[in-house]
């Protein structure tokens, strides 16, 4: 293993490889096997692809909408056709289950489906006669290049919140991907390697802190659109704005279900267990906390914990398995101390997943579906982000009382209300300050022709992810106001 040369970076439609005097392991985190080297690449590759990236704009802009897309077309195609290879390949660096990384796919796919209306999306629009012969009209244009720097928990998806439509409207970009889940890009780089798509149109560049700082350094570089944790997202906004850069930041979350009494309890147990433990919580609209209001409390404690002690945690590649394991042995030791603040801070533990062990997986980093029943509402925990397979149970008298908990919690990521009751539901979505709102449902993911829109702390920067947003975020609006003379068709 310590054999194995670290991973290319695609730059110019050459893999090239890195120069970086560092390379991290990508570790499997079922078995703990080494499954890759990922360079540490410095400054000077960043700017090789930035070069790549300015030289490609320069023609790729002139490209029309309607052919630069057909580049997308075949690339949907070409993700189809690979999907099983892909999906493996993100079970394998992620840990989560097959069917987890399909749907995560699926998603990436959705995103290229809309970019694919770039033509009519990007459209501006216009008006004769403002004053007598003179007209004015509304243009797009794209910014140059792009890039986005994307965290472990979707290897797959994330980046294509932003790439399918940054070079649908001409623009290029680079992809940073996780240094701790760099082999899914380089298996969907190898598949837009096969689309045709012009040298420098899009570049891989692996690596780490430095690489992202020399990114948000480059001169060249006019956006960066940033997914991962907010002390991160808060660096990345700072430092590209100070640089003059166009910035979006989608940060972290701790995410609250409210369930009411009227609640469908079937439904909504079986919904709040695949979100609190789907992906082993590691998904930013994972559920963290449960709010029961009035009597829903004691039954859907019950519920919740029958239900989610009968998942069935393994190795994401084998089927049956129901959830992985989290991404790395810090993480799990993390989580395991929120546990215990949890505990600290007097809630019960009703169900502990912390000795978790899985017969043939016994150095992966499982950890089983863990509630914690209780606790202090105002405690440390109740602004931690766990990111882990962790459900906290918590109290309110009435959904005012659960509103309130939800809009002082510091994230404003996504939310959810359980309940048969219109009047509830629309309250509870007129209150409440997250961007994403579910009603009876657990994962609130907007489909990808409308913005990811986390608040408050779980969002940097105006212009979301996605749909209409991203056409905003990646192109100038250019305004042309013009006269021209009927006389003139007499006098030249
Ligand atoms: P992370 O913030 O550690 O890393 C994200 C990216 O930033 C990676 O590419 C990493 O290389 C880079 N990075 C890390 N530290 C850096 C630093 N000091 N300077 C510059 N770059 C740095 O996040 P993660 O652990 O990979 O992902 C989990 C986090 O992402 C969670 O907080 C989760 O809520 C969040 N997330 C948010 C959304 C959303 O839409 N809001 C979606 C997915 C994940």
């Amino acid at each position: 293993m310590a054999s194995l040369s670290p991973i290319p970076n695609f730059i110019n439609s050459v893999w090239t490889p890195s120069a970086a005097t560092e390379a991290l392991d990508v570790v499997n985190p079922a078995t703990a096997a080494v499954l890759a080297k990922v360079p540490l690449s410095p400054a000077s590759e960043v700017d090789a692809a930035v070069q790549a990236a300015e030289a490609a704009y320069r023609t790729w802009r002139r490209v029309p909408p309607q052919e630069r897309i057909q580049y997308l077309f075949k690339l949907r195609q070409l993700l189809l056709d690979n999907m099983d290879e892909i999906a493996r390949t993100i079970t394998e660096e992620n840990g989560k289950t097959l069917g987890e990384s399909r749907a995560e796919m699926q998603r990436a796919l959705e995103n290229i489906e809309v970019a694919c209306g770039i033509p009519t999306l990007m459209q501006g629009y216009n008006l004769e006669d403002i004053a007598p012969g003179i007209d004015e009209l509304m243009i797009r244009q794209p910014i140059g290049v792009t890039a986005c720097i994307v965290p472990f928990n979707f290897p797959g998806m994330i980046a294509f919140w932003f790439l399918p439509y940054a070079i649908a409207c001409g623009n290029t970009m680079i992809v940073k991907p996780s240094e701790r889940v760099p082999l899914t890009m380089q298996k969907i780089f190898a598949l837009l390697e096969q689309t045709g798509l012009p040298a420098g149109v899009v570049s891989l560049v692996n690596g780490g802190r430095a690489t992202v700082d020399a990114l948000l350094d480059h001169p060249a570089v006019k956006s960066i659109s940033f997914v991962g944790s907010t002390a991160v997202a808060r660096h990345i906004y700072t430092r590209g704005s100070a640089n003059g850069k166009r910035v979006q930041c989608q940060g972290g979350a701790k995410n609250h279900v409210v369930v009411m009494p009227d609640a469908d309890l079937e439904m909504t147990t079986k919904i709040v267990s695949d979100s609190a433990f789907g992906c082993a919580g590691q998904r930013c609209l994972a559920v963290s906390v449960a709010v029961t209001v009035g009597e829903a409390q004691g039954r859907f404690r019950d519920a919740i914990t029958g239900m989610a002690s009968t998942l069935k945690v393994g190795y994401g590649l084998d089927p049956g398995s129901q959830m992985g394991p989290v991404i790395t042995p810090e993480s799990k030791n993390r989580i395991a101390q929120c546990i215990e603040q949890g505990a600290k801070e007097g809630a019960k533990v009703v169900l502990d997943g912390r000795a978790a062990r899985i017969p043939g997986y016994e150095s992966g980093n499982f950890i089983g579906p863990t509630i914690l029943d209780g606790g202090s509402v105002n405690g440390a925990l109740a602004g931690t982000e766990i990111f882990g397979p962790v459900l906290t149970l918590a109290h309110a008298d009435d959904l005012d009382q659960a509103i309130h908990l939800i809009n002082s919690n510091p994230y404003g990521n996504a939310s959810s209300i359980f309940t048969t009751s219109g009047v509830h539901a629309r309250k509870f979505r007129y209150e409440v300050s997250t961007g994403n709102v579910g009603i009876n449902i657990g994962v609130a993911a907007p489909m990808a022709y409308f913005p990811f829109s986390g608040w408050k702390d779980s969002f940097l920067g105006t212009l979301h992810g996605q749909g209409r947003d991203a056409i905003e975020f990646f192109t100038d609006k250019k305004v042309v106001v013009e006269r021209w003379p009927a006389e003139w068709s007499r006098k030249f």
